[in-house]
């Protein structure tokens, strides 16, 4: 029996219509770059969306045309986030910490026709604005008008907004026509184009709402921290729009007292980030006192919360970490840790040792573990290999690049290049990047596991453990360690503390301390960096050829 459903479309019409009618007066929260707090409700976010439709057609814009924003987190982009995909285009955030020549390649490559860009990153725009070779015309949000600048032409954001019509009539979609596109923030190579469809974006809105992944809902207040450049935020703006949640954004305001005081004052009761924010929020509220009791659920993910920082927060603020993984690739949601009822009615060990994996697929993507010689390995914790996953909103291929087939196969799994062991109850726990293990003699040595067992040392703030070439093993770990302000602690001092939990051929042959860790375009451990610059240390156990 076929065909007895309605063929409905799932797009991002439908979240906005949805939002439109339903939740006219939810509201939605920005801390501008420069700091005013701007407030409106989803009724004025809805009704400037339309216009704001209708000066980009009248613009030009045209469906399937790319339209660039160079943003922060804030309602304008938010506006940017639905007007776009809904009238057809194709809305493509660029990630304004890549370099400035991975920024002019995917305007290029994208081939965007119209760019939309904050007042405060306009000194960025303008300088690359001479490499860019299909951009038609420039936009700029600010709240003066009549801003001077070199890029031509060019018009006032709000002056856009407030001579376009008020309604707009948005055109049929096809569901699988693309909505969004982002570049991965590859660390070789050129960044590799991802582009969403509605549907994609449409299932994984549903996906990360249901209650045992984020878990969004209309009663929420969510504070979204992870940058509207990265992987479309997680998607929880589309996440967050679906179900009435109140928003939060912070634009660049991400200090760690803004993001207490801004949990504090909206009382946010969902926040999502890096764990670096989440470090120095943590820092920030042992040093001052904050009222953060309004937060149910802290999500972290993009690199692995360290589980020193899981207790932490668990411990002395009552605020459990839901650890999530994902990839640019990924829509980004792929697994989140939700405790099973077997779990949560466990000991606090083992509910700690849970949280700090990366947990379960969310509904609707599969999961498998694939060793070295392609086969597919058990889920029994123990055995490790490549994390593939496939699912409807999981990219089949890149955006026109001939890398593409190296990273799926025939039958739609993404090669993550994560490495990892599943648990028998589903959780997959990261051991590495496939370029990040660290090869010593025949074993492979996790810089992940290390990173967390330095991290719980109460002195220290972040730790990268990185690989250096030795003449014996091939390569042993180094540990990079930032302790917090005003601690010291030696070297020995430190391996002691990892004897008691890791095994003494897998410790660390040095520890270097520095000031400050280098870090990704998104908030991570750039390993990259710290392996150039650690490539001809010294090892004390390494005598030499
Ligand atoms: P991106 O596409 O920039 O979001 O990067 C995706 C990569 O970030 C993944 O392939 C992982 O290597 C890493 N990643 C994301 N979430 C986590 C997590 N919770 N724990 C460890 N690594 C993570």
């Amino acid at each position: 029996m076929q065909g007895l459903m309605m063929d409905y479309p799932l797009t991002l019409q439908h979240i906005f219509q949805r939002a439109e009618r339903l939740f006219p007066d939810r509201e939605i929260v920005s801390k501008m770059p420069g700091g005013a707090i701007h407030r409106y409700t989803y009724g004025d976010f809805t009704r400037r969306a339309q216009r704001l439709a209708n000066a980009l057609a009248d613009l030009g814009v045209r469906p399937g045309d790319r339209v660039a924003t160079c943003a922060w987190n804030h309602y304008r982009h938010l506006e940017l986030y639905f007007a776009i995909p809904c009238m057809g285009a194709v809305l493509h955030t660029l990630n304004v910490r890549l370099f400035p020549e991975q920024i002019t390649y995917i305007v290029n490559h994208a081939e965007d026709k119209v760019l939309v860009v904050d007042e405060s990153l306009l000194p960025l725009v303008q300088r690359l604005a001479p490499t860019f070779k299909s951009v038609q015309h420039y936009i700029i949000m600010s709240d003066r008008g009549d801003i001077e600048t070199t890029l031509a032409p060019a018009h006032d954001y709000e002056q856009l907004l407030d001579a376009a019509g008020s309604s707009f009539a948005w055109p049929r979609l096809d569901e699988n026509q693309a909505a969004g596109m982002c570049y991965t923030s590859g660390t070789t190579g050129n960044p590799k184009g991802v582009a969403y469809s509605h549907r994609a974006l449409f299932l994984h809105s549903m996906g990360s709402a249901v209650a045992d992944s984020v878990g969004a809902s209309e009663r929420d207040t969510i504070f979204i921290v992870v940058p509207m450049f990265h992987a479309n935020a997680w998607g929880l703006p589309f996440t967050s729009t679906m179900v009435g949640a109140q928003q939060v954004y912070p634009s660049n305001n991400m200090q760690p007292r803004d993001l207490a005081t801004l949990i504090q004052d909206e009382r946010a009761t969902i926040a999502a980030g890096v764990p670096t924010l989440w470090i120095g929020l943590f820092q920030e509220l042992q040093e001052r006192e904050y009222d953060i009791s309004s937060l149910h659920t802290l999500v972290v993910g993009g690199s692995a919360a360290p589980r020193a920082m899981i207790e932490g927060f668990e411990k002395r603020f009552g605020v459990p970490i839901l650890h999530a993984w994902g990839m640019t690739e990924t829509s980004p949601l792929g697994t989140v840790s939700r405790l099973t009822p077997k779990l949560a009615a466990a000991g606090v060990e083992a509910r700690l040792a849970a949280r700090a994996r990366q947990g379960r697929p969310v509904p609707g993507v599969e999961l498998r573990l694939v060793g070295d010689d392609g086969r597919e390995l058990p889920w029994d914790g123990q055995s490790m290999g490549e994390v593939q996953i496939r699912g409807p909103w999981v990219i089949r291929s890149y955006y026109n690049d001939e890398r593409s087939p190296a990273s799926f196969s025939e039958d739609g799994w993404l090669r993550t290049g994560d490495v990892g062991v599943i648990t028998p109850d589903g959780y997959i726990e990261l051991k590495d990047r496939t370029k990040d293990l660290i090869k010593s003699g025949g074993e492979w040595i996790s810089s992940m596991d290390l990173e967390n067992a330095i991290m719980a040392h109460s002195r220290v703030l972040e730790a990268a453990v990185v690989a250096v070439p030795h003449s014996k093993w091939q390569e042993r770990p180094l540990a990079v360690v930032v302790l917090r302000p005003g601690q010291s602690l030696t070297r020995e001092e430190l391996l002691d503390f990892l004897r008691l939990t890791i095994a003494s051929w897998a410790l660390p042959d040095d520890v270097v301390f520095v000031e400050s860790l280098p870090k990704t375009s998104v908030g991570k451990f750039d390993k990259k960096v710290l392996r150039n610059q650690f490539r001809e240390y010294q090892l004390p156990t390494d005598a030499g050829a």
